[in-house]
C-alpha cells in the first residue's frame, strides 16, 4: 500500500495547520518526504443523480496530513508536483489506494446500480504511455472495468496543450476508459476544440454553480453548457452545488449529474461508508 490509511486525520481534518505557524511553503523534498513516509491520502465526493439523489458515483481527491503543519489541500501542492515531476507517481498512489478499496465497495453497495470512480489527472501526465500502462495493470488488477473508471482533466490543462492532450486521452479512451473535462467554463476552449477531444462527460465550473442563486448570468450559462452537453450526447455534471434553489434549477434544465456540499463533502472511507449505508437505506434494492 502506498498510503498508510490507519494515518487519516481526525483532529485536524478539517482545519488549517496550526495558528502559530507561519504558513508553510511546501519544497519538492517535503513533497517527496510526503509521499515515502505516506502521508497523502485520498477522500471521496459522491456525485449525485439530479433528478433523484441518488449516487452515481465517486471522485478521489488527494490531501496531504503534514505532521507538522496539518492538513494541506491539493490547491497548495498539485502545481508543485507538477513542476517537481512527482504528479505521475501521486496519480498512480491515488489510484493503488483507491482501485482495490472502490472494487469491494462496488460489491457491497451493488443494490445502488453501478458506481463510477473519477480521477483527476494533471496535464503534465499527458503524452507519458508508462502511465497509461501502469493505469492499465492496475485496473485489471483490482477487477474493475475500465468503463467504471473516469479520468478527469481540467479545460486549461487540455487546452494548453491540445496535441498532448488528444494523444492521452486517445489512449485512454482505446482502453476503455472514460473522460470528464472539467472546471468547464473557466477557460477559453472553442467548441471545435471540444467536440475534438473524446469526452463523455462535462463539469460546469463550481464559479457559475456557485452564484446561480444569486446571477441570471450564472443560470445562463449552465443552461447553455447543459443543452451543449445534451447535443453532443456528454452528460453534464454541475460542481459545487451548495444550497436547494440551485439544485432545483439543475433538474428543471435536466443537468444529469451534480456534486457539492449540498449533498456530500469529501469524506474518508470510514464517513462515506456510512452515507452509503444512508443511501442504500433510500434506494437500495
Ligand atoms: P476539482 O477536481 O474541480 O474538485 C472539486 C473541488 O471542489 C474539490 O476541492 C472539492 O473539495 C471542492 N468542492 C466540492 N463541492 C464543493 C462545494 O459545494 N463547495 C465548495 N466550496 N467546494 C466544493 P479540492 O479537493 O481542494 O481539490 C481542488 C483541485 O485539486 C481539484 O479540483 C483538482 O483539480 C485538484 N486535485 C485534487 N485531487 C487531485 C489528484 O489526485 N490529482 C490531480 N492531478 N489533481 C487533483
Ligand atoms: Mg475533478
Ligand atoms: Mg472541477
Ligand atoms: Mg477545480
Amino acid at each position: 500500500l502506498l498510503f498508510d490509511t490507519n494515518a487519516t486525520p481526525s483532529k485536524m481534518a478539517l482545519g488549517f495547520g496550526p495558528a502559530h505557524l507561519p504558513a508553510f511553503k511546501p519544497a519538492a523534498p517535503d513533497l517527496q518526504a510526503a509521499l515515502d513516509q505516506k502521508h497523502l491520502f485520498v477522500v471521496y465526493q459522491p456525485k449525485i443523480h439530479c433528478a433523484t439523489g441518488r449516487v452515481s458515483g465517486l471522485e478521489a481527491l488527494v490531501r496531504w496530513q503534514h505532521p507538522d503543519h496539518g492538513l494541506i489541500t491539493p490547491d497548495r501542492f498539485i502545481c508543485l508536483a507538477e513542476e517537481a515531476g512527482l504528479i505521475d507517481s501521486i496519480t498512480l498512489a491515488v489510484l493503488h489506494d483507491a482501485l482495490p478499496w472502490f472494487a469491494q465497495l462496488s460489491t457491497d453497495y451493488g443494490g445502488l446500480g453501478e458506481l463510477t470512480l473519477s480521477i483527476n489527472i494533471s496535464a503534465r501526465s499527458l503524452g507519458r504511455p508508462e502511465l497509461i500502462d501502469a493505469i492499465v495493470n492496475l485496473c485489471a488488477r483490482s477487477g474493475v472495468s475500465p468503463s467504471r473508471l473516469i479520468f478527469e482533466l481540467t479545460e486549461t490543462a487540455a487546452m494548453d496543450e491540445p496535441v498532448a492532450a488528444l494523444t492521452l486521452l486517445t489512449r485512454l479512451r482505446v482502453h476503455g476508459f472514460m473522460l470528464s473535462l472539467d472546471d468547464f467554463g473557466t477557460g477559453y476552449s472553442s467548441m471545435l476544440q471540444l467536440v475534438r477531444l473524446p469526452f463523455s462527460e462535462i463539469k460546469i465550473d463550481r464559479s457559475f454553480v456557485a452564484s446561480a442563486a444569486t446571477s441570471q448570468e450564472s443560470r445562463a450559462v449552465i443552461r447553455c453548457i447543459t443543452d451543449l452537453g445534451r447535443s453532443l450526447g456528454m452528460k453534464t455534471t454541475a460542481e459545487g452545488v451548495e444550497d436547494a434553489a440551485t439544485h432545483a434549477y439543475l433538474q428543471e434544465i435536466g443537468c444529469d449529474l451534480a456534486q457539492g456540499y449540498l449533498f456530500a463533502r469529501p469524506m474518508t472511507r470510514q464517513l462515506l461508508t456510512n452515507w452509503m449505508d444512508q443511501q442504500l437505506a433510500r434506494f437500495g434494492h
